[in-house]
């Protein structure tokens, strides 16, 4: 007899909404967390960088007082006072997944959790250890970030997300590794508050995961913000001083040398796959995270594993997603569905923001499909140029043939609230048809997306 039907193990936005939804489907749940409820998307992650942007685009708003009529003077900023509100937004909504818990009736271990055999999971707590006994156990311990040799950090001129979630300074003269959603959100965050920001990225392009044209469209206009730009280019070695880091990169087979106050390292992340007892139970790991089937099944009997720690996309809502499957699975659902990865939508909180979901056009082209391509600039939008935003565009990627919208991407403000409404039509397997005969709301930025579909077929009325 087990003590549960189901132990999750780690409750980030993968194993607290697993838990959750455990419970509401009548499973007697248990979740064990070593350090803190939420996981790094609601403490280290999601939510305090979204925090300290919203800061960054009240500040570049303020800057810009007089186009709208308005006058500020003096304006300045308290970067210490900038991550206390960040640390408070995040405690709200921590504390409020304990109570979710609570609510839901699903036990909470704090410790730290070892698999010692099939559903049984051994807790270090502080009260000494406690062996817990499950029908089934979820993995999701998430991950950390990577580091690469020689580039590690230090807590004091070279830093991961965390360090530059917890300043020990303000940069002046500041360098991230790494282009992906994390690295780019730091590097706009501090450029807009002054460092002389360069940005080193190994591919051939900024947001290499993003359609060309968008990554393209957010080099301009970071460069437009003052922020240098270094593609195809590698840091092959920190010298580090008291007082700053001469960084060698490597770019056209030479080795320039720059010379900054503070690097932050955002080459990836590496999944939280150690001390788990995972080897004895014959689960699989490769290159740092757990290897699971399309249902987050490990192969062994019994075991799942979600979230950060397994495949990518490496996303919050892509880990809460897998944990409602999961939940359903062990709870004998019979119309449980894999998560679609290119149905999975990505949002980056740069200025400009970027949002996207299915297949970028150089994807849908090397898939073979006819595609049909339209776009729309936030220039031809009223509500854009109503809010001052007129930097941006919309694009989607039709298949020629059927009319299936393969992908949609964009780039401008708010666009990562906008773009839910593509991943829906993409949920509802819609057509250009549909989408072309829906009634958009006016004044919105969201007519853009009407346009551009418009656009792909030739009809567009705006612009
Ligand atoms: C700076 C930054 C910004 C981000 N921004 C976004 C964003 O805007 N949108 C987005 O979708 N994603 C974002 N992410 C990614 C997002 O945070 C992760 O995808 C998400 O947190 C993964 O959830 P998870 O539940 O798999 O793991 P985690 O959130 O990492 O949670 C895992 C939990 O397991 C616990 N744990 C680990 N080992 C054990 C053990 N042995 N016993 C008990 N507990 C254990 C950990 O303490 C942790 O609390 C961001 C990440 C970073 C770093």
């Amino acid at each position: 007899m087990s003590d549960y039907d189901v132990v999750v193990i780690g409750a980030g936005p993968g194993g607290y909404v697993a838990a959750i939804w455990a419970a509401q489907l009548g499973l007697k749940t248990v979740i064990v967390e070593r350090e803190h409820l939420g996981g790094i998307c609601l403490n280290w992650g999601c939510i305090p960088t979204k925090a300290m942007v919203r800061c960054d685009e009240v500040f570049h708003l303020m800057h810009r007082a007089s186009e709208f009529g308005l006058s500020a003077d003096n304006l300045g900023f308290d970067l210490d006072k900038v991550v206390d509100r960040s640390k408070k937004v995040a405690g709200q909504l921590t504390s409020g997944v304990g109570h979710l818990l609570k609510k839901n009736k699903v036990e909470t271990v704090m410790g730290t959790a070892t698999v010692k055999g099939k559903g049984v999971v051994s807790v270090e707590t502080e009260k000494g250890s406690r062996e817990i006994t499950g029908k089934a156990v979820i993995l999701a311990t998430g991950a950390r970030a990577r580091e690469l040799p020689g580039l590690e950090a230090d807590a004091d001129r070279v830093w991961t997300y965390k360090h530059a979630l917890r300043p020990v300074r303000m940069p002046k003269k500041l360098l991230v590794i790494g282009s992906g959603a994390i690295g780019i959100e730091f590097a706009s965050f501090y450029n807009a508050l002054g460092a002389e920001t360069t940005v080193v990225e190994v591919m051939d392009r900024i947001l290499p995961v993003e359609d060309a044209e968008v990554s393209a469209f957010a080099q301009k206009s970071f460069e437009k913000q003052g922020m240098k730009i270094l593609a195809k280019s590698m840091v092959k070695q920190l010298d580090r001083r008291k007082d700053g880091v001469t960084a060698h990169v490597e770019r056209d087979g030479k080795i320039e040398k720059i010379e900054v106050d503070t690097v932050i390292s955002a080459v990836g992340i590496k999944g939280n796959t150690e001390n788990l007892g995972l080897e004895d139970l014959g689960v699989k790991v490769d290159r740092g995270h757990v290897v699971t089937d399309a249902y987050c099944r490990t192969g062994v009997e019994g075991v799942y594993a979600i979230g950060d720690l397994v495949a990518g996309p490496w996303l919050a809502h892509k880990a809460s997603h897998e944990g409602v499957m999961v939940a359903e699975l062990i709870a004998g659902r019979n119309d449980v569905h894999p998560v679609k990865p290119e149905s999975i939508p990505g949002c980056t909180y740069s200025h400009p923001q970027v949002a996207s979901v299915g297949l970028t056009e150089a994807q849908a082209r090397d898939a073979g499909h006819k595609i049909k391509v339209g776009k729309f600039p936030f220039q031809g939008n009223g509500k854009a140029i109503a809010l001052g935003e007129q930097e941006g565009m919309v694009k989607t990627v039709f298949d020629a043939g059927t009319g299936e919208l393969l992908g949609a991407h964009m780039i401008g403000a708010e666009v990562t609230e906008l773009i839910q409404g593509y991943v829906v039509g993409r949920q509802l397997e819609t057509t250009e048809e549909d989408l072309m005969h829906t009634v958009f709301p006016h004044p919105t930025l969201s007519e853009m997306m009407h346009e551009s579909v418009l656009d792909a077929y030739d009809r567009a009325i705006h612009f």
